[in-house]
């Protein structure tokens, strides 16, 4: 399976996620149920974090929009 580097660390995360498993446990709980939702919202979602994590804002507080 393809690994990409993980943008906070310097583990490997699969080709479909953007964090590494680790990081991904460091975000809330209730920003990783709404980046895995699949609705309307979602390309936008993975795009407030994927420029939060571009502003190293602290995994632990990165929210992103219901
Ligand atoms: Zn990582």
């Amino acid at each position: 399976m393809d690994t990409l580097k993980c943008p906070t660390c310097t583990g490997r995360r699969s080709n479909s996620h953007v964090l590494c498993p680790s990081c991904w446990g460091q975000l809330p709980t209730e920003t990783r149920r709404r980046l895995r939702l699949r609705d309307d919202q979602a390309h936008d979602r993975r795009h407030q974090l994927s420029r939060a994590i571009a502003e190293r804002v602290p995994l632990p507080i990165i929210h992103v929009s219901r």
